[in-house]
């Protein structure tokens, strides 16, 4: 089974390579079809076995196993780019829109493409694989027998109230990112010159090009939509400043300027929810009116599956098909003991044919991992509800709508749910519902702090794959946008040998990150549609779709399309409109927005970027 399909690959290769030379003249429709016909049908026997290559590849970290997935990696980037090519021989045939959109996707779908050249792509190819593994692996130790590895750094960040700890812990993270910095810069450049190949300026222009608009005119909208917003997080930012600075002292945390990144909660500083109890004190005297969902596992002794079966019945009750036995069987739900894992949560679909979908992540019982149980969920059901279209239309209708599935039912997490699902009781959940600020103070630490990084990633990407940073100023301009972005700095001056963008799984992992930013705008603009047609009153915030058939249908239709349409047309299916908008997350927050105005009314607020 193993060898047949190795030989398919070779194959397949043979036979596009000896495709390509035909005359482009002779080319009608249905050389357009057989094409398309074989595109499919390889996605089909080769997909499953190079999505198992990669699954053992971040399941089983060995010497032998990144051999393989490099190997793997080179080969399907060699058959993705004769593909790419060959579509583009199609260029001039009068083909119907649905062949046309297909061709599109087929030339378009690279995130570091290697040039169509053997050795190019066997080093591209092993470059990502080793960035991947440096990363998965990477640990960093003061001393002989203190070592430290991501999992051990961030349990100081997360819950240490020590500033010269967390000093300590937010530098030894970092360390692993200096030995990237030169692989890193390599594998741009063979990327930019793969990118050119296909047929764009370069990675920046192939990255923004993929949202059914230009790239240009999509990078106004993605400012356009942060300008709407900015006002709502200058407001967050004053407060939790001002909070920090009477907790840990001016020293540490002066009353202007940015905030430094090692006291916010987080390794990267892009959700602040671990220090709401330094921002935040609850209006009612009672100390139980917050419901802390860390607590409430622990308390219910609620493991890690039970989690997970949880986030299931969510989408279950919106109609949704329960998950197959091969789901529960093939995940990876809980860190193993004996051997290394790319503990970085993923969802994965390695064949939607048999519905073999799995998550992969190392939960642990905190609120914080509830959410991204339910954020991967949103990904398998994604992968379910298109999996009957064609192979090639098998995504979301922009890579941002995929994050923003999952993401969209946490924000239908409210007291009444827990309520309905006996987490909490009917008490607490009245209590919980009397202090709105409560509860928007906790979601928008995660929702509207995560805004500006998520926007800030890419941008630092757009200018390296360009060029407009030397590689000499890699690290600086890192910290350059962070502060303008977010007001944020690093706590101390860094060493000139720093690449912290390496201490980023997404930056060694080579993920685009726009998509995050599209989520994080998208799932509002999702849940204030779905809410109105619910015929839902009241304050977004305290509207649940669980168990609402309406919704369900709704949103089935929208994931249904998967990529076969524009995005915008997805969007419409879903809101009526085909605008990205910052409004609904406006309207979201507007009771903290008004709340904050007036505890900042004394303070001077902003930072100098
Ligand atoms: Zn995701």
């Amino acid at each position: 089974m193993y060898k047949f399909l190795l030989s398919t690959i070779f194959l397949s290769i043979l036979v596009l390579a000896s495709c390509s030379s035909e005359q482009p003249n002779a080319l009608t429709e249905s050389d357009v079809e057989k094409f398309l016909q074989r595109v499919e049908l390889e996605d089909k026997t080769l997909g499953p076995i190079v999505s198992s290559a990669y699954w053992i590849g971040a399941n089983f970290i060995t010497y032998d196993s990144q051999k393989v997935v490099a190997d793997y990696g080179k080969r399907y980037q060699l058959l993705a780019l004769e593909r790419a090519r060959q579509a583009s021989s199609f260029d001039g045939v009068e083909v119907s829109a649905e062949n046309r959109r297909k061709l599109n996707l087929i030339k378009s779908s690279f995130v570091m493409p290697s040039p169509l050249n053997d050795e190019l792509a066997g080093e591209i190819s092993a470059i990502s694989a080793e960035l991947d593994a440096m990363y998965g692996t990477g640990e960093h130790c003061f001393a002989d027998d203190d070592c430290y590895d991501l999992e051990a750094f961030e349990t100081i960040i997360d819950n240490s109230r020590d500033p010269a700890e967390l000093l300590k812990a937010w530098e030894g993270w970092r360390n692993i990112g200096k030995p990237m910095k030169d692989m890193y810069l390599r594998m741009v450049e063979i990327g930019n010159q793969g990118a050119n190949d296909l047929g764009y300026d370069g990675l920046t222009d192939l990255w923004f090009s993929q949202y059914d608009m230009p790239a240009e005119e999509f990078l106004d909208e993605t400012d356009r939509v942060w300008d709407e917003l900015k006002p709502l997080y200058d407001a967050l930012h004053c407060h939790v400043r001002d909070e920090l600075s009477n907790y840990y002292g001016e020293e540490i945390v002066a009353k202007t300027g940015s905030l430094p990144a090692h006291v916010l909660g987080n390794m990267w500083g892009q959700s602040w929810s671990n220090i709401y109890d330094l921002v935040y004190t609850p209006e009612s005297s009672s100390s139980s009116s917050d419901i802390n969902l860390t607590n409430i596992l622990i308390e219910k002794d609620i493991d890690e599956i039970e989690m997970v079966k949880i986030a299931e019945n969510f989408f279950i009750s919106l109609g949704f098909e329960p998950l197959s036995d091969t789901f529960w069987e093939r995940s990876l739900f809980i860190k193993p003991q004996d051997r290394n894992v790319v503990c970085h949560a993923s969802a994965w679909d390695l064949n939607s044919d048999v519905n073999d979908l799995r998550i992969k992540m190392c939960i642990e019982r905190n609120a914080e991992d509830f959410s991204v149980i339910h954020h991967e969920l949103g990904h398998i059901f994604y992968y379910q509800a298109y999996s009957d279209l064609p192979d090639i239309f098998q995504s979301g209708a922009n890579d941002g709508f995929h994050e923003a599935v999952g993401d969209l039912l946490t924000l239908s997490i409210t007291p009444n749910y827990l309520q309905k699902i006996d987490m909490v009781s009917e008490e607490q959940a009245k209590q919980a519902n009397s202090d709105p600020i409560s509860l928007l103070m906790q979601q928008a630490l995660d929702g509207v702090v995560s805004v500006p990084w998520t926007l800030m990633l890419d941008k630092w990407r757009a200018k390296v794959f360009t060029g407009e940073t030397s590689p000499e100023e890699l690290n600086n301009s890192w910290w350059e946008l962070r502060k303008f972005y977010q007001g944020i700095e690093a706590p101390r001056d860094r060493d000139s040998d720093a690449f912290d963008p390496g201490a980023k799984y997404h930056i060694p992992g080579n993920t685009p990150y726009t998509r995050y930013y599209l989520a994080k705008i998208l799932q509002y603009q999702f849940h204030e549609s779905l809410c109105n047609q619910m015929g839902f009153e009241g304050p977004l915030h305290e509207c649940s779709i669980y168990d609402n058939e309406l919704a369900g249908e709704k949103l089935r239709a929208m994931l249904a399309l998967g990529q076969s349409q524009e995005w915008q047309t997805a969007l419409e299916a879903l809101t009526g409109t085909r605008e990205l908008s910052g409004k609904s997350m406006l309207n979201y927050y507007q009771p903290l927005k008004d709340w904050l105005d007036i505890q900042n009314a004394e303070r001077t607020c902003g930072w100098e970027g």
